[in-house]
């Protein structure tokens, strides 16, 4: 497959022009974030921003209506956000949110650190397409699911080497898994070439994989991996392996005001950024966990297992998209207040491909919901589409769903 379209992956430096203004995209390489660098994020949010911070499928952080750029990235940089001007837009790199801290074959943690500065080492790495995705899985197989392009996931005490979403058979030791992976960046770059419309994603070129095998000169060692298609999400109170506890929080539609960022600074512990529109806030004593719980969950973040929330997803929709038939979000928060986002239990009769208006879509199980056919951020695996059209939302139930090119952001 051949772009006909350069890749326009926002970034910090490469503001996105969205119907409702300016967006940058920051990039949190293994979503971690600190209690200094949250009270930044929150303060930008409010002085150049919507007052909210986006929480991306990827581990990101969006800020929407952007107001002074320059600013920005001023504030950004200062606070260790934007530590490379040439390789910001590359520095996708998701891990084990829970690794070092509970179960998991491997700690992951410092070859997150050691990838991110090894990417922007290589003045050639800055090439990359900003949609290509590095995951790095302790073992549990959490953002394996993600498909990312170049990834490792723990087996026992090496690492399988993963490309395109599938184990390659190749197995590395901790201590050349950083090397490898960047090894196969550039090969999948020698393979695009330099021309702006080349492939995004390594998937899309026919041979791509066995190409990039090749040039890294390994042979396959071990059984392939049967990788799975899904996990649970952390969330609620989890005990850590040395005593301490850790909170996941899910975050309603991945959207964190500005004075919530500002309290989980004040925590003053570490806090990282989930690809599944979630917190993981770390290293907490018992009691003042109890209170972060208080304090929090009035403020809407998520601590309960069964909340609707966890089973919803949208695209931005209106106004952040122009081409959306309807403002999504409000639609599917209307949903999830009144109880129209059903038990995955529920058995419900086929919708014959009828179009139903907004305030009387009720859906079971996972679903996510767009404002047309793009059907952006769609996760991967079977969830329940359900796309809004000129006239009414039309349902595509899991088990009948086909899945989309998945735009990432
Ligand atoms: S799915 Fe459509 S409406 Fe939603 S963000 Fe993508 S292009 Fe816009």
């Amino acid at each position: 497959m051949t772009r006909s379209a350069p890749d326009s992956c926002p970034g910090v430096l490469r503001l996105h022009q969205a119907a409702d203004g300016p967006l940058a995209r920051i990039r949190v390489p293994g979503g971690r974030l600190e209690s200094a660098q949250l009270q930044v994020l929150a303060d930008a949010a409010r002085d150049l921003g919507n007052g909210n911070l986006e929480l991306t499928s990827r581990g990101n952080i969006q800020l929407r209506q952007v107001r002074d750029a320059s600013e920005l990235a001023l504030r950004l940089g200062e606070a260790g956000l934007l530590p490379s001007e040439t390789h910001e837009r590359v520095r996708n790199i998701v891990a084990s949110p829970l690794s070092g801290r509970i179960g998991g074959f491997a700690d992951v943690r410092g070859l997150a650190v050691d990838l991110d500065a090894g990417l922007r080492a290589d003045p050639r790495l800055s090439e990359l397409p900003g949609r290509v995705l590095f995951t790095l899985d302790d073992g549990r197989g959490d953002v394996t699911t993600l498909r990312g392009d170049i990834g490792i996931q723990a087996v026992g005490t090496e690492f399988a080497l993963l490309l395109a979403g599938a184990d390659t058979g190749i197995r590395v030791g901790a201590d050349e898994a950083v090397g490898v992976m960047l090894a196969a960046a550039r090969g999948f770059l020698d393979l695009r070439g330099t021309s702006e419309t080349g492939q995004w994603r390594l998937h899309e070129i026919a041979g791509g994989v066995e190409s990039v095998v090749e040039t890294l000169r390994r042979s396959p060692a071990g059984e392939p991996l049967e990788l799975g298609a899904a996990h649970d999400i952390p969330i609620g109170w989890l005990d850590q392996d040395d005593g301490l506890v850790t909170l996941g929080a899910g975050v309603p539609l991945g959207t964190l005001s500005a004075r919530t960022t500002e309290f989980l600074a004040a925590i003053e512990r570490p806090v990282f950024v989930t690809p599944w529109r979630s917190l993981v806030i770390t290293d907490l004593d018992e009691g003042p966990a109890e209170t972060v719980v208080r304090v929090l969950a009035p403020m809407g973040l998520i601590f309960d297992a069964n909340s609707p929330w966890l089973r919803v997803s949208a695209c931005a929709g209106r106004p952040g998209c122009a081409k959306s038939h309807t403002d999504v979000r409000a639609d599917l928060t209307a949903a999830v207040d009144s109880d129209r986002i059903l038990p995955p239990t529920d058995t419900l009769p086929p919708t014959d491909n009828q179009l139903i208006p907004a305030e009387e879509v009720a859906e079971a199980g996972r679903q996510h919901w767009s404002g047309c056919e793009r059907r952006c951020g769609r996760p991967h695996g079977p969830v329940t589409e359900v796309v809004a059209t000129e006239h009414g939302y039309r349902i595509d139930r899991a088990d009948e769903a086909t899945e989309p090119g998945t735009a990432a952001n």
